[in-house]
């Protein structure tokens, strides 16, 4: 599955309203998803493919078995790396959301974890308990 040929289709159905756009408008993003955005999201290191703005943002949402009640949460970048070596498996789906045109798109779906299946979570030592 190629989310950047997903991602070139949507932004060309802008530009050219003759062809039927499939799918939803990428420029909806629901107010829930822009409040994640700001408070949760990453720079996306480039600026947004419709208004050009800067202020681009990308949330890494996760979900699978393994992390029970947490599948869904939206985890930074760090977080992700921790989390590698915390479960088995789990899917990572990166969204790119514009604040200012309200422009979201799911670019990315990748798999991590370190292959070992375990039980859904239990309390886990982290970084910040160490030091
Ligand atoms: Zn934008």
């Amino acid at each position: 599955m190629s989310h950047a040929l997903q991602r070139r289709r949507a932004l060309e159905s802008m530009r050219r309203p003759d062809l039927a756009f499939s799918g939803e408008n990428p420029c909806d993003a629901d107010p829930m998803l822009i409040r994640a955005a700001l408070h949760h999201g990453a720079p996306a290191g480039q600026e947004c493919p419709v208004c050009a703005s800067e202020r681009m943002l990308v949330l890494n949402y996760t979900f699978g078995d393994q992390l029970g009640q947490f599948s869904g949460r939206i985890k930074s970048r760090e977080e992700l790396e921790e989390m590698e070596t915390q479960f088995g498996e789990f899917t990572v789906r990166v969204v790119e959301v514009c604040p200012d045109c309200r422009w979201n798109l799911l670019i990315e779906t990748y798999v991590l974890g370190d292959g070992r299946r375990r039980r859904p979570p239990r309390r886990q030592q982290t970084v910040e308990d160490i030091y």
